[in-house]
C-alpha cells in the first residue's frame, strides 16, 4: 500500500472507531445502563460487529450491505455482551462467570433453534454469538476467573475457545428468501 492508502485506511479506523462510541453510548442509554462494565464489553461487542461485517460479509451470496447487515446484528450482538453477566443476578456475585453462562452454550442453543430460519434470523443469532465471544475475548485481557475451572491459564484457554466456537456462523441458505 502507498502513503495515500494507509492515511485512508487509517482516517476509516478512527472514523469506525468513534461510530462505535456514539453507537455504543445510544445503545447502552436505550437499555438505561450506566456501568463502565457494561460500557466496555459493549463496545468491543460493537467494534467486533463492525469488523465481522466488513471482513467476513460474503456480499456475492447474502444480497445485503455491510451496514444492513450491521444494523440487524447489533441489538443481538449488545444482547451477548450482556447474557454471561447474568449469572451476578441469578447466582450472585460468588457464582460469576458460571462456566454455563460464559460459554458458547447459549450462542449454539439459539444456533439450532433459530439460526437456519431464514436469513435475517441468521443474522441475529450471528450478532448474538459475536456479541458473545467479544465478551470471553475482553474476558481473557482483564482476567476473569471461570468458576469450577482450575488455574489462570486453563480459564483463558477456556475463553478462547469459548469465544472462537461463538463466532462460527450457521451456514447460510442455498436460496435467498429475500424478495427485492
Ligand atoms: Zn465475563
Amino acid at each position: 500500500m502507498n502513503r495515500n492508502k494507509w492515511i485512508k485506511a487509517a482516517i476509516a479506523i478512527v472514523l469506525a472507531f468513534a461510530i462505535a462510541v456514539i453507537i455504543n453510548q445510544i445503545v447502552l442509554k436505550l437499555f438505561g445502563q450506566k456501568s463502565a462494565d457494561r460500557a466496555e464489553h459493549s463496545l468491543v461487542g460493537i467494534v467486533f460487529v463492525m469488523a465481522y461485517s466488513y471482513i467476513f460479509l460474503d456480499k456475492k451470496n447474502s444480497h445485503m450491505g455491510s451496514a444492513e447487515f450491521f444494523l440487524i446484528a447489533l441489538i443481538p450482538c449488545y444482547l451477548g455482551t450482556v447474557f454471561p453477566d447474568l449469572d451476578i443476578k441469578l447466582l450472585g456475585i460468588g457464582g460469576h462467570r458460571n462456566p454455563l453462562f460464559h460459554s458458547c452454550l447459549s450462542y449454539f442453543i439459539l444456533f439450532f433453534i433459530l439460526g437456519r430460519k431464514s436469513n435475517f434470523f441468521r443474522i441475529l443469532v450471528i450478532g448474538y454469538g459475536v456479541g458473545l465471544g467479544s465478551h470471553f475475548w475482553w474476558d481473557i485481557i482483564y482476567y476473569g476467573d471461570v468458576r469450577w475451572i482450575p488455574g489462570g491459564f486453563s480459564d483463558r484457554v477456556w475463553l478462547f475457545i469459548n469465544g472462537l466456537l461463538s463466532f462460527i456462523p450457521p451456514r447460510t441458505e442455498t436460496k435467498s428468501t429475500r424478495n427485492t
